[in-house]
């Protein structure tokens, strides 16, 4: 089979590999698309080690081609949502319900092989069948959607409150989408225009620059009081959770779910005054069931998101195009 194999920092080729034996307990999938996100780029250019060779990819769809001994809830043929995290299950955080937070988490493209190749086998409990009602490119955006539910549910959004999104990258774009399924009212804050437009599109009430004042002015104007009820930050850079802090109301709660990677200069002073609640959110423990209900309740459209489609072949380029500033969601066809 072809597979996007990387052998060192920025060395992928696309190459003949043998088919992935498919064990106890597994699913081999045909891998229909593949989505490209900032994980694969650290992975591809050396920023975040692995062990190599390795095949990446984490936000797969495909259909069951075979399965192994002892699979029995998924069937030969079944359209499948992949969700590529899974645990040890016996630790005392696995035991305790927290599953996203195992030490002994395995990733599937980070730490074993993933979906950048024509077939891929992984655990039947990370194999979710997919409802008819849900468009191929629609499944395509299921991991990073549960991602953002856990986030918005991290935040306990009330109907009527006063919410905004921070980034207006693949996340923010689900979040707003998300908050507004929970009965918010959103403000997306971005430097990027033509990003506001399109969130307005998706549904945001308001939309607004992060101005000199890093957007202080339009929280306070679109909540009609001194700052949001809820932040959900999705940008991932140190000068995003400093910003975030700025923007909810006293009492209010900040849901960080970008991964600054680089330490950031908090005023805490400005957290204990105001009582804010800081939260952070760590990819999902159930939520992938509910981000497949969003999708085939139509709840959330994913469509805009889908800016680059590039065949497997093309996978350097995928690689490349995540990073110019048109790019949302780059997906990458098997
Ligand atoms: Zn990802
Ligand atoms: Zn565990």
């Amino acid at each position: 089979m072809k597979a996007a194999v990387l052998h060192a920092p920025r060395d992928l080729r696309v190459e003949a590999t043998r088919e992935p034996s498919v064990r106890s307990g597994e699913v081999l999938v045909r891998v229909r698309a593949a989505g490209v996100c900032g994980t694969d780029y650290r992975i591809w250019s050396g920023e975040r080690p692995v062990r190599y060779p390795l095949v990446m990819g984490h936000e797969f769809i495909g259909e069951a081609a075979a399965v192994g001994e002892g699979v029995t809830r998924i069937r030969p043929g079944e359209r499948l949502a992949i969700e590529p995290n899974y645990s040890c299950g016996v630790c005392d955080l696995c035991r305790e319900g927290q599953s996203n937070l195992c030490l002994r988490r395995t990733a599937i493209g980070i730490d074993v092989a993933g979906g950048f190749a024509e077939l891929a086998a992984v655990p039947e409990r990370c194999c979710w069948p997919a409802p008819d009602a849900i468009a191929e490119e629609q499944l395509l955006l299921v991991e990073p959607l549960a991602v953002v539910v856990r986030a918005v549910g991290r935040g306990a959004p009330r109907s009527g409150e006063s919410a905004a999104v921070l980034g207006v990258g693949t996340l923010g774009l689900l979040a707003l989408q998300v908050l507004r399924a929970r009965g918010c009212r959103v403000l997306v804050l971005s430097r990027s225009e033509r990003r506001l437009a399109l969130a307005r599109e998706l549904g945001a009430e308001a939309a607004a620059p992060l101005g000199a004042d890093a957007g202080v002015g339009a929280a306070r104007a679109f909540a009609g009081r001194d700052g949001v009820d809820l932040l959900v930050e999705t940008a991932g850079t140190p000068e995003a959770v400093e910003v975030a802090l700025g923007l909810a109301r006293p009492g209010g709660r900040v849901v960080l779910t970008g991964l600054p990677h680089a330490p950031s200069s908090v005023n805490f002073f400005r957290v204990v005054r105001r009582e804010l609640q800081i939260l952070g959110s760590m990819i999902y423990q159930r939520e992938f069931g509910e981000a497949l209900d969003l999708l085939a309740e139509g709840r959330v459209r994913t469509a805009p998101l889908i800016t680059h489609r590039f065949p497997l072949e093309a996978i350097a380029d995928a690689l490349e195009t995540h990073r110019r500033p048109e790019a949302i969601k780059v997906a990458v066809f098997p």
